[in-house]
Formats: structure tokens, C-alpha cells, sequence
């Protein structure tokens, strides 16, 4: 019987989530979504040097923004299985998959330092690979430290199939007897990886293809211990638009940055999706639609290119198709960036104008500009010097809607764009000699939302006050 699909995401806490790695996330949580598998996550934190706790806090806060958080709630820490890997380590040792090397680390270092002089990578050369059993008595009674190596074959080649680049075949000779527990006794990353994904029940370990050459050495140790191999799949790395790997300046950012930018969480999810994978043509694509089409061997094996513009695009249509309230809540705490909560007026105000704006915005900052006006009473300043210009060339057109308004009774945006059309048409002039300057006597700026709307919003009494009805402006 087949086992059950189980993906995991297994980050190291040594710094914030980063783009590259909420793809792993989002790709590992899709796959098993997909085959109706599961998901979990692993917190690798056996390095107790750089792993820390405001990583951990990070990572889980970047994951849950994405709401790519294990199935079912619980995250796995590495440091609780590793007496697992203690326990491998030396199961390996009985079967003589792997044995006991005294070499100081002076001696290590020389033999680096020779390779690299040949101009060769640094390997071990296996030195204690066949100490007798007395030898190996001698040494450990004499006390020196030993740290447990793999005994891998000296020839032939280790071959996989990867779901996502294809057959890979690396020859036996590239490797070295690796180091699976230290001197000090803690296993290394190969070690323990292994260990957790066979403990966990992982069938396919999708990652960054910075660890292809880390597969074989796994392999090997899989099949040390007797366990089944995974399945597994390497995510080809994203590239900034320079062409070169993603830097904080083309968008290698913590996650978190990208909900302070103003992005939605699931057009970031979309967004991710596209960079190795995708539906065809199809650019908004929602997460059931992907968990239904997802393969592995879909992925693209080149890398992708990280496209700022691209992601605004997405960002701008997923506004679009928010429904109003949901749109406000998320769109409220830039207004509160500063701590001061948003007034009732103001958010009254901003509710009201979520029609009208939605369109003009690409990130959930944008709003903050556009509706500045919005949180204050009474006159704006001016943004700028072509905002007065507009405003005293059409100071007879504001005294003259304001007129009109004073009028109006029933403030809803269809009859208030209605009193706007019969004012431009009975004055005879054209609409943007009226709409400019009325704009900017509503907002301060030129670039608002359509006056109907800005009307509507601010209510009648704010309006006419605004528009200094019956009062001769004086600016
Ligand atoms: N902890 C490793 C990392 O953050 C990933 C291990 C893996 O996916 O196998 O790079």
C-alpha cells in the first residue's frame, strides 16, 4: 500500500521568513493539499548558536500572515528528536554503515589546505575508515574524541529521480565519508534531516535547490538505516530582476516586509505560486484553484524571476474583487500606523469611498494617500502649487456647484454626480474646469476619486464647508 502524502517545510530559525522560503512553504502546503496529504513544519533549531527565539516568532508570524501554517496547528522543534538522531548514529555504527574517526581537527585542516592547494575540493580522505577493532579501543581509552562518519561505497553513483528537475545521478567518488555526529555529539544537518523527515512519516521532501547536493549524502544514510526513500523535489531558486539570486534589494525581504508594503496575503500566495509553476496564461489564480491543478512535475526547472511591478498587478486585481468591509479592516491599520485610532467620522468616511478608490489602489498603502482628506474637518491645504493653480482659475466654479449642493437633499453619489452633470451643463463649461477645481476644494489635491463620490463621503454639511459655500475663499 502506498503511503499517504506527507509534506513538510522545515526552516532553520537563524532569520525572518524569507520570500524563497514561503515559496517552500506554499509549494510543500499546495502538494499536499493536492493529494489530500498532509503538511507540517518543522523547526530545524538544532543550532543552538544561531537559532533563535525572535526566528522562530518570525517564521511563525510570516507563515500564519500566509496562512501557511501546519495542517494541524502544531509546530515540530527539531532539539525534541534528537535522541533519534543519536540513537541512528549509532544503529549505523552496529551495521558498520558508518564508524568511529579520531582525526583532530589540525589534521582536518591540513588536509583542506592541501586539496585546495591541488586546486581539488577539500574531501576526507577515509584515513580512519578501517581502524581494527583494537585501534579503535586504543584510541577511545586514551580518551581522544571521535565524531561518527558515514561509510559510503567508493564507487558506483547515487541516482534519483526528482519530481521536479528530472533523473539525477551523482558519482560516489564526488562525496566523502561525511560527519553525522560531531565530536561533541550532536548530529549534523544530513544526520538529522533524515532521521525527523523517516520519523515524520515525510514522502516528499520539497525544498530550495541549494540542497541538491545534500540528496545524495541523505540517500545514503536512508539507506543505511533500511528506511524508505522519499520522493524528492527541488525548487529551482528565484532570481531578482537583475538576473542575479534575490537580494533585499530585488526582493529578498522577511515576509512580514510585505505586509507593511500594503500586500494581501493571498495575492502574495498567487504571486508565489507563479514563480515556478502556474495554470497556463492564467495570472489570478485563487489557492483552491492551485490545490486543485498542483503537480511537482509541473514546477519549471529554471529559475524565476521576482517582478515587483508584477506583484502590484496582483495585488490591484485582488483589491478589486475584496468585498468593502473586508477591504476596510485591512485597509484600517495603515491609517493607524502612528497609534492614534481612526475617528468615527473618518472611517465612516473612508467606508463610504471604498467603490471609489478600490480601483486606483495597487497596495493597501495607496489608500492612505488617496484619502488623506478623509481624516480631517474643515478646508484642506493645498498639496501643491498646480492644486492653487486649478483652484483660483475655478474658485466661480466651486461658488457656483456649492450654490447647487446647498440645494440637494438627497446626498447619494447618483444624484450628487446628477447635480455635478446639470451644473456643467447649464454653466456651458467643460467638465474638468468644474471637476478640478472642486476636487481640490474637497481634497486639497488633484488626485482624488470622482467628486460624486468625495461628496457623498464627506456628507453635506462637510462638503459645503469645504467648499466655503457662500463664503468668498480666502486662500
Ligand atoms: N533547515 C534547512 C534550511 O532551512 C532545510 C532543510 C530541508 O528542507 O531539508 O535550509
Amino acid at each position: 500500500m502506498t503511503k499517504p502524502v506527507k509534506t513538510r517545510f522545515a526552516p532553520s530559525p537563524t532569520g525572518m521568513l524569507h520570500i524563497g522560503g514561503a515559496r517552500t512553504a506554499l509549494f510543500s502546503k499546495l502538494y499536499a493539499k493536492h493529494t489530500g496529504g498532509e503538511y507540517v513544519v518543522r523547526i530545524e533549531d538544532t543550532d543552538r548558536e544561531r537559532s533563535t527565539q525572535a526566528a522562530v516568532d518570525a517564521i511563525k508570524d510570516g507563515l500564519n500572515w500566509l496562512d501557511l501554517g501546519p495542517d494541524n496547528g502544531q509546530y515540530v522543534f527539531q532539539t525534541s528528536l534528537v535522541e533519534k538522531h543519536t540513537e541512528a548514529a549509532h544503529q549505523m555504527l552496529k551495521n558498520g554503515t558508518a564508524y568511529k574517526c579520531f582525526v583532530a581537527p589540525e589534521e582536518l585542516d591540513a588536509m583542506r589546505k592541501e586539496a585546495e592547494e591541488r586546486g581539488e575540493m577539500p574531501k576526507y580522505d577515509g584515513r580512519h575508515r578501517d581502524l581494527t577493532p583494537e585501534q579503535i579501543d586504543d584510541l577511545e581509552a586514551k580518551g581522544v574524541p571521535f565524531a561518527v562518519r558515514i561509510k559510503l561505497p567508493l564507487d558506483g553513483s547515487t541516482v534519483w529521480e526528482d519530481a521536479v528537475q528530472g533523473r539525477i545521478e551523482i558519482a560516489n567518488t564526488q562525496l566523502d565519508d561525511f560527519v553525522l555526529l560531531r565530536s561533541d555529539g550532536t548530529p549534523t544537518y544530513n544526520l538529522a534531516v533524515v532521521v525527523d523527515d523517516a520519523e515524520m512519516d515525510i514522502t516528499h521532501v520539497i525544498r530550495g535547490d541549494d540542497h541538491i547536493n545534500n540528496t545524495p549524502k541523505q540517500i545514503h544514510i536512508y539507506e543505511a538505516l533500511g528506511l524508505d526513500v522519499p520522493t524528492f523535489a527541488h525548487l529551482p531558486l528565484i532570481h531578482g530582476k537583475d538576473g542575479k539570486k534575490l537580494s533585499k534589494r530585488t526582493g529578498s525581504v522577511d515576509v512580514m516586509h510585505y505586509k507593511d508594503m500594503g500586500y494581501l496575503p493571498a495575492s502574495l500566495n498567487n504571486y508565489l505560486m507563479r514563480l515556478g509553476w502556474g495554470m497556463g496564461d492564467k495570472e489570478v489564480i485563487s489557492f483552491n484553484e492551485a490545490v486543485e491543478a498542483f503537480e511537482l512535475t509541473d514546477v519549471n526547472k529554471g529559475a524565476s524571476i521576482f517582478d515587483f511591478d508584477k506583484l502590484d498587478w496582483l495585488n490591484g486585481e485582488y483589491i478589486k474583487q475584496m468585498n468593502n468591509n473586508d477591504l476596510f479592516a485591512s485597509v484600517k491599520p495603515f491609517f493607524e500606523l502612528d497609534g492614534t485610532p481612526l475617528s468615527e467620522a473618518a472611517a465612516d468616511r473612508i467606508s463610504k469611498l471604498m467603490d471609489a478608490l478600490k480601483p486606483r489602489a495597487r497596495r493597501l498603502t495607496d489608500f492612505v494617500d488617496v484619502a488623506q482628506f478623509c481624516l480631517f474637518d474643515g478646508r484642506p491645504g493645498l498639496a501643491d502649487a498646480k492644486a492653487e493653480e486649478v483652484l483660483s482659475a475655478g474658485m466661480e466654479h466651486v461658488n457656483g456647484l456649492a450654490d447647487a449642493l446647498d440645494m440637494q437633499d438627497d446626498w447619494s453619489e447618483a444624484s450628487l454626480d446628477g447635480v455635478v452633470k446639470t451644473y456643467i451643463k447649464e454653466s456651458g463649461a467643460k467638465f474638468p474646469a468644474v471637476g478640478m477645481p472642486v476636487r481640490v476644494a474637497l481634497t486639497g489635491t488633484t488626485q482624488a476619486p470622482s467628486v460624486g463620490a468625495i461628496l457623498s463621503a464627506l456628507g453635506k454639511e462637510e462638503s459645503l464647508k469645504r467648499l466655503g459655500h457662500n463664503i468668498e475663499m480666502e486662500r
